[in-house]
């Protein structure tokens, strides 16, 4: 049976229909699928920790192919049809709860080599992938399908417009790329944007900082007044406006610059100074 047959068969089995407000748009392309866990390099050392499992297509790709899938679902009626459909597999372990609330370190304490694959709920992308970096959790990569335009924001670079404090706070933790591209079309039922398949290579060392705290506050302030030049949107993190320039001039850095000019290494040698 094709996904798009298997999805419907599944979901008029159980009488269910996706739920918009937790983001079920559910994949329908065998390739895509093959595809992530492709790139996510799955193998049999690995455990892997899937978010959203859904109806769980992509999980029981990835059960083929891992040691191990610690897949956490918040749905009830999603969780009914996991726990069947899985039953008789070994390596999967279902986790019904808020991935949000969920404390991952401890799921993952006796593990090696976890990685996170997911299909995201798009409606708390961010939220989930700040948990999985903040946390320091003992992870190697996270792969995972998230909006197209959140990818971009991901992996972009200095000068542009997707370039944000989100995009260095993703570069401080991990090495982000783009490595799937995937239309809408790959989804039931069809969402309104496009999607694509980042993976996050987290970083074993990180630009090395006085104070994490500081960096973060930098950032923030910088982006958020990202129209002004830093030389005016710096003021205020500690700093006067004279005090702001001195800084600046020490550190060579051009106060007529914005914060989507600054390098993620620009922003420690101030985040540095700060500290
Ligand atoms: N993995 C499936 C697939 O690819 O077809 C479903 C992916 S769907 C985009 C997102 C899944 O995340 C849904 O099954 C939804 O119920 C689940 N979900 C939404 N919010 C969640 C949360 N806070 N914690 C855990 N799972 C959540």
């Amino acid at each position: 049976m094709n996904l798009r047959a298997e999805t419907d068969f599944l979901l008029k089995k159980y009488n269910l229909k996706a739920k918009k407000s937790l983001g079920q748009n559910f994949l329908i392309s065998e390739e895509i699928v093959n595809n992530i866990v492709e790139v996510a390099g799955v193998s049999n050392e690995d455990t892997i920790i899937e978010i959203g499992p859904g109806l769980g297509t992509l999980t029981s790709k990835l059960a083929e192919n891992a040691k191990e899938v610690i897949a956490i679902e918040l749905d009830d009626s999603m969780i009914t049809v996991l726990t069947e459909r899985f039953s008789l597999y070994d390596n999967v372990k279902l986790i019904h709860a808020d991935v949000l609330k969920t404390d991952l370190k401890e799921l993952i304490k006796d593990k090696s080599s976890v990685k996170v694959v997911a299909n995201l709920p798009y409606y708390i992308t961010t939220p989930i992938v700040m948990k999985l970096l903040e946390e320091n959790l003992d992870i190697v990569q996270i792969t995972v399908m998230v909006q197209k335009e959140v990818g971009e924001r991901f992996t972009a670079t200095p000068n542009g417009k997707e370039y944000g404090a989100i995009t260095v706070s993703i570069n401080y933790y991990t090495e982000p790329s783009i490595v799937i591209d995937v239309p809408r079309d790959n989804f039931d039922p069809v969402p309104d944007v496009d999607s694509c398949v980042v993976n996050l290579k987290v970083r074993k060392e990180r630009v090395e900082l006085k104070n994490e705290k500081n960096f973060f506050k930098v950032i923030k302030a910088a982006f958020s007044q990202r129209r002004k030049n830093i030389g005016n949107s710096l003021v205020g993190v500690g700093k006067s406006k004279q005090e702001v320039k001195e800084m600046l001039d020490t550190l060579k850095i051009d106060s007529n610059l914005r914060a989507e000019n600054l390098s993620l290494e620009n922003f420690a040698q101030i985040a540095d100074y700060i500290s």
